[in-house]
């Protein structure tokens, strides 16, 4: 098969010249030959199908960098290739919804429109609320922090040496933001909040002989504004939502397994049994890239009822009895004792930490 001139190429490939020299400079897409003397570049009809999937990347938005790993990898394994570009769409898709509901908070402070929509029926609701934690049967010490007050709701499970300390520096931290944050500081003060306990997590581990180097800790919380609820969430502790009957998750684990699930090669079922289904890929160790939160805000209905929990929950009781004892629980106070009940009789072989709310009209 002959080569194609730049120009052949661009017409069989539907791309411009322009184009296909920017490929070629990025690294992409480099021209079967390239003439000594002319400098002119030349392609073959094989290069075809490399071309045009970099144009689909490009015109998804995919970073160049990535188009790069794409196209390798489409050379000797397309569906490896096609797993991928599922699991870059779907961070896409969550991204934008987390940065969708910060556009609707930041348009409503800076239109003097601080509740938002259904103000009238916003401003009428409150929390009630409990916490509880338990040491289980197993671990010598409990490692996990629950929370729950009037606007704030928090767990956080700690581990290493210091890892109690950590998990409860880390809810003291929201504790003191509970009375003195409103409106719009509230994103503000949670990520501040957080950076400061990575740090004291880091000066922390520093300072000792080592023995608390991998100490950290897991944070998941829910500070009250009034009119939604800001979340913030780093490691593996899980927010749930009771509503109409129908429990989800509003938290995605920064966990090994959950990254795997997401790319497509791993199922939810196998992740239960996985070897490595504790590994943290983010936690509140003292490390910079490890401690980045989710941040977020939550429209809240009249009616809804809020879990959080640590991992020694949710790894023994399965979602179905979760959903029951939510559904069914009289008040907070006895879904948090029925939950960890749940987890002792399973065998209790983590610490456990839930809080519940229930969001109620006055
Ligand atoms: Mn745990």
């Amino acid at each position: 098969m002959g080569e194609l001139t730049i120009g052949a190429f661009a017409r069989a490939s539907r791309l411009s010249p322009k184009a296909l020299r920017l490929y070629d400079e990025l690294g992409l897409l480099a021209p079967a030959r390239v003439d000594g003397t002319t400098g002119y570049r030349y392609y073959v009809e094989a290069q075809l199908p490399r071309a045009r999937l970099v144009a689909w990347l490009r015109r998804v938005g995919m970073p160049l960098a990535r188009i790069g790993e794409v196209c390798d990898l489409y050379e000797t394994d397309p569906p490896a290739a096609g797993l991928v570009i599922g699991a870059y769409w779907a961070r896409v898709e969550t991204e934008t919804a987390a940065r969708r509901d910060l556009v609707t908070f930041l348009v409503d402070q800076l239109s003097g429109n601080p509740a938002g929509k259904g103000v009238e029926q916003m401003s009428e609701m409150r929390m009630r609320y409990a916490a509880g934690t338990d040491r289980g049967l197993v671990r010598p010490v409990n490692q996990d922090t629950a929370y729950a007050g009037s606007r704030l709701l928090a767990v956080a499970d700690g581990f290493g040496a210091d890892g109690a300390r950590a998990s409860g520096a880390a809810v003291d931290a929201l504790v003191a933001l509970e009375e003195s944050v409103r409106g719009a500081d509230v994103l503000n003060g949670l990520a501040d909040a957080v950076d400061r306990v990575n740090r004291a997590n880091r000066e922390g581990s520093s300072g000792d002989s080592g023995d608390s180097g991998d100490s950290g800790t897991t944070l998941t919380a829910m500070l009250w504004t009034g009119s939604r609820l800001a979340l913030v969430h780093v490691g593996d502790t899980r927010a749930y939502l009771l509503r109409g009957g129908e429990v989800s998750r509003i938290t995605h684990d920064h966990t090994l397994v959950q990254s795997m699930i997401d790319a497509g090669s791993l199922t939810a079922e196998e992740a239960t049994s996985h070897p490595r289904r504790a590994l943290l890929l983010r936690a509140l160790d003292g490390s910079a890239d490890h401690a980045r939160p989710d941040l977020r805000l939550h429209d809240v209905v009249p009616g809804d009822r809020y879990l959080l929990c640590s991992d020694g929950l949710f790894t023994v009781v399965g979602p179905d009895d979760i959903r029951r004892v939510l559904a069914t629980a009289v008040d907070p106070a006895d879904a948090v004792s029925e939950l960890i009940a749940l987890a002792l009789a399973a065998g209790g072989p983590d610490n456990v930490a839930c809080a519940v709310a229930d969001a109620v009209t006055v």
